[in-house]
């Protein structure tokens, strides 16, 4: 089952604990260096990324298959990989990610992390005040939202239209 007001709950939280300022589009590496996991890139990954832990240290490390001129796209990737991070994989050894959300075959996780990922990056009072200041003759301008908060203009469609800010 998935809960998304539950989820938004939940990343609000992190996010003041952890003190990220909002203000702003969402320093990833902070967030990370904040949560002490690593971060790797790997050409070579089959998937968009995966999340482990290791068992001798406990320390955890997150590997996307980076897309170098797409910096949207690896910020939601981290984000995504962090919703399984607190959302599935603990208590366990690692938890490799290997249906992405591209794809379709969604399962609940992956719902759940995109969700986590969504709310990481485009915290709703934040995304709310934001459409507000870009609406112009009653049409939302798409494109300054998404660098707002340094996500694709896709992710921020589907942001707009699960909070309905959007058409
Ligand atoms: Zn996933």
């Amino acid at each position: 089952m998935v809960n998304r007001e539950g989820i938004s709950k939940f990343v609000s939280e992190i996010l003041e604990k952890l003190g990220i300022d909002t203000s702003q589009s969402i320093n990833i590496s902070d967030v990370l260096r904040k949560l002490d996991i690593e971060l790797k890139y790997d050409e070579s990954l089959p998937y968009d990324g995966k999340i482990e832990k290791k068992s001798d240290d406990d320390s955890v490390c997150i590997t996307i298959k980076s897309s170098s001129n797409n910096e949207a796209r690896n910020r939601f990737t981290i984000a995504h990989e962090l919703g399984h991070y607190f959302l599935h994989a603990r208590g366990k050894e690692n938890f490799t990610d290997s249906v992405f959300y591209r794809n379709l075959d969604y399962n609940d996780e992956e719902f759940e992390a995109n969700e986590f990922a969504a709310c990481l990056l485009m915290p709703e009072k934040q995304f709310r005040e934001e459409v507000e200041k870009n609406v112009e003759e009653s049409e939302v301008k798409i494109e300054p939202i998404a660098q707002r908060f340094g996500v694709s203009l896709q992710a921020t469609i589907n942001r707009g239209r699960f909070l309905n800010v959007f058409e």
